[in-house]
């Protein structure tokens, strides 16, 4: 076997993990050198956001609960505004990747440190990656200036996190795995990463729909979703992330289900391509065929496996193989017309990959 040459890039940050951790959320504040915090939470988590605040006392000194899915920039305006305003020198985000876009985009702009607590599989906590919307357009950009300095996982705050979510979040964080496995710059380091998250969610999730709250499976579930968010900082996604980014955007999809659809028929078409990934996540799998285990995954946990149930429109199917193949992401498989169009169709009747 020859001998592999790779880079690993260690990203800095901390991460306090267990449950009701958010107890110490003083102290973290003060590690990232804050005085005065701004609480970010959404509308639907305002009240959580505003109990477990009550544990940085007079370090919080203003609560702004408009966090909004894809960080709108005039959302994140407003909540500049108010920072200012209130001279606040570090911002706590309490929620998923919506909640934490907008303190990483408010740390973007003013530099003032982060802290998030994760409240969702997404694991955007741990990339510096950022999103963010003007009107109907899109920019993603990668800057250690909005990687989050200290990151809290605490267990008890993802006990009711509602099992759909539950199911399309994780499966979400596992595209990330997946990808991460056979990306341009995978290396030994971050295929450990995912292995062990692909199987740690493997075995949490179907646990969580029949016991959503369940505190052991909670955990394995939101150590998992760390794991894969630290795939995604480091790796370049592919095929699977290009074709959810079309979809989503021509036809206007649900983001979390439409990866869940896609994601056993893009890896389906890669496999070929990429035996090394295929053998971690078929040890992942307990020895399954990791594109069956996939979709016997999505089913368990009830998940949608056709895009024409989450409102793909049937003459979308051409549009959309035209729009994949249009400055494709790298791949490790050749990206061709017909290939990935018999692959959206049969992600679009909830046909078996092939
Ligand atoms: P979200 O943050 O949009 O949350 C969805 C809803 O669920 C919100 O109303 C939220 O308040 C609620 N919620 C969250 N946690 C809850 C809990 N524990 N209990 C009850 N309700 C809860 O969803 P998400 O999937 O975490 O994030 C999606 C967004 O994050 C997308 O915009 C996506 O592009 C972005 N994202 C970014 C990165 C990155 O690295 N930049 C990574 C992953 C996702």
């Amino acid at each position: 076997m020859s001998v592999q040459t790779f880079r690993y890039e260690g990203l800095p940050g901390r991460v306090l993990f267990g449950r009701g951790v958010t107890a110490q959320l003083a102290d973290v504040i003060g590690q990232v050198g804050g005085t005065r915090a701004l609480l970010l939470s959404t509308a639907q988590q305002a009240d959580q956001a505003r109990t477990l605040a009550m544990h940085a006392g007079a370090l919080i000194v203003g609560h702004f609960a408009e966090a909004t899915m894809h960080t709108p920039v005039e959302v994140t305006a407003r909540a500049l505004a108010m920072l200012n305003d209130l001279d606040a020198d570090c911002v706590v985000a309490i929620g998923g990747g919506s909640t934490i876009g907008l303190g990483k985009a408010l740390a973007l702009r003013t530099d003032v440190p982060q802290v998030a607590v994760a409240t969702t599989y997404a694991g955007s906590e741990m990339t510096p990656i950022l999103g963010e919307t003007a009107g109907e357009r899109k920019t993603t950009q990668r800057t250690l200036n909005v990687l989050p300095e200290a990151v809290i996982y605490d267990v008890d705050l993802t006990l009711d996190l509602p099992v759909a979510m539950t199911a399309t979040s994780g499966l979400n964080a596992i595209a990330h795995a997946v990808e991460g496995l056979y990306a341009r710059d995978t290396n030994p380091v971050i295929g450990l990463f995912a292995e062990e998250a692909v199987g740690a969610f493997a075995a949490a999730l179907p646990r969580l729909i029949d016991t959503p709250r369940d505190p052991e499976a909670r955990a394995e579930a939101l150590r998992a979703a760390w794991l894969c968010g630290m795939v995604l900082a480091t790796t370049s996604m592919s095929l699977h992330h290009k074709l959810c980014h079309t979809l989503g955007g021509a036809f206007n999809l649900p983001h979390a289900e439409t990866h869940s659809v896609v994601l056993p028929h893009a890896l389906a078409y890669n496999a070929p391509a990429a035996p090394a990934a295929m053998a971690a996540l078929r040890r992942a799998f307990g020895g399954e065929d990791p594109v069956t285990a996939l979709v016997a995954l999505a089913r368990r946990i009830g998940a949608p496996t056709a895009l024409r149930d989450i409102g793909m429109p049937a003459d979308g199917i051409d549009h959309a193989a035209d729009e994949a193949l249009r400055n494709p992401y790298w791949n490790p498989r050749a990206v061709e017309r017909d290939g990935v169009r018999a692959l959206i169709a049969r992600a679009y009747a909830g046909d078996p990959p092939a």
